[in-house]
């Protein structure tokens, strides 16, 4: 097994929530509670969740855009929230964002080809011709043709866009990327192209990315480690192949209850969970997710379950496993 890249303990974030009169913080939304991950060099770490989980907030705090209300984040050893402004400057090319839409991050009066190149003239490289040699190689790298590089944005298609995306990521040579649902507004015959993309450049260039995705049918395919998180806490993390044989909690259960399965012989039950998800201004005492969950007990309702290994690496937070 490879060393870690990312170590993440503890982690809490909050939001304070007003009241609208006076601005007086009336509450908390308890969006990342306590939470503990691991990710490899290399590897493809899947986050899963529903809408309003915590995925994205998680993901920014580990390239430390906002800041944490408690716990750590280690990038390589380093204590990212440590770091000087300085110092953080000189470590963003090394950690880079893929949004879920890119059209949104592109200013629609700037070429593309400025757009991918204007992080590489931020951190120091001057030389023009230098900045449209590297532009065009990432270009060629991520499947968009030379000529693309004076078009703008609204040129293009979504799958495109997303390439634009990945290009303007990878072309400070980053090491980690965090991709934020980065194929879930595309078609599903464009998902695998993107997907595909993803998964050379993690060969050739030799990235590690946390991939979010509320699908868990996304994931599969790309990721070597996936967590699930239910109301900002990992209710399970496992191998991939463990996961999807062998899922542990009530929660990971129904989610994948819901996952087709290219085998017509092989059935599976589909779990309804019943509600909705709790508010995270005020989450469910003892398990999350007793509130929904079909198994649960009276234990459940009283005492926060902890993340443990149940055997080689595969976690789970749930009293009855
Ligand atoms: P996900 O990406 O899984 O959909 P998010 O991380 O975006 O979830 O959000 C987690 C929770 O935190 C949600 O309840 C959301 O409303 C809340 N939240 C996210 N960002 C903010 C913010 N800037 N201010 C207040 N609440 C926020
Ligand atoms: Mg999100």
């Amino acid at each position: 097994m490879s060393e870690a890249l990312i170590q993440v303990k503890q982690l809490v974030k909050y939001f304070p929530v007003n009241n609208g009169l006076f601005g007086k913080a009336s509450g908390q939304v308890q969006a990342v509670d306590s939470v503990d991950l691991t990710i490899r060099k290399g590897e493809t770490f899947g986050l899963v969740g529903e809408s309003g989980s915590g995925k994205s907030t998680i993901g920014r705090m580990l390239l430390r855009l906002g800041e944490k209300t408690g716990g750590e984040v280690r990038y390589n050893g380093i204590d990212l929230y440590a770091l000087s402004r300085e110092e953080l400057r000189l470590l963003r090319p090394e950690i880079q964002m893929v949004f879920q839409d890119p059209y949104s991050s592109l200013n629609p009066r700037i070429r593309v080809g400025e757009a991918i190149g204007e992080a590489l003239v931020e951190h120091g490289i001057s030389n023009k011709k230098e900045v449209r040699e590297r532009v065009l190689e990432v270009m060629n790298l991520c499947g968009l043709a030379s000529h693309h590089i004076d078009r703008f944005p609204h040129e293009f298609s979504g799958g495109q866009r997303q390439r634009i995306g990945i290009a303007r990521a990878i072309a400070l040579n980053p090491s980690f990327i965090v991709a934020d649902e980065p194929v879930s507004a595309l078609d599903v015959s464009i998902q695998a192209q993107i997907i595909n993309l993803l998964n050379d450049l993690q060969e050739t260039r030799n990235l590690t990315y946390l991939f979010i995705s509320h699908d868990l049918s996304v994931v599969e395919h790309l990721c070597s480690t996936i967590g699930v998180l239910y109301l900002g806490s990992l209710v399970e993390v496992s191998g991939r192949d463990d996961l999807f044989c062998n899922p542990l909690h009530p929660y990971t259960r129904a989610l994948l209850s819901a996952v087709p399965i290219a085998d017509p012989t092989v059935k599976r039950e589909k779990i309804i969970l019943k509600g909705d998800i709790p508010s995270p201004l005020n989450p469910p005492s003892g398990c999350k997710f007793h509130t929904r969950c079909p198994l649960a007990q009276e234990v459940c309702q009283v005492e926060r379950p902890v993340l443990r290994d149940v055997g080689s690496g595969h976690l789970v937070a749930c009293h009855l496993v």
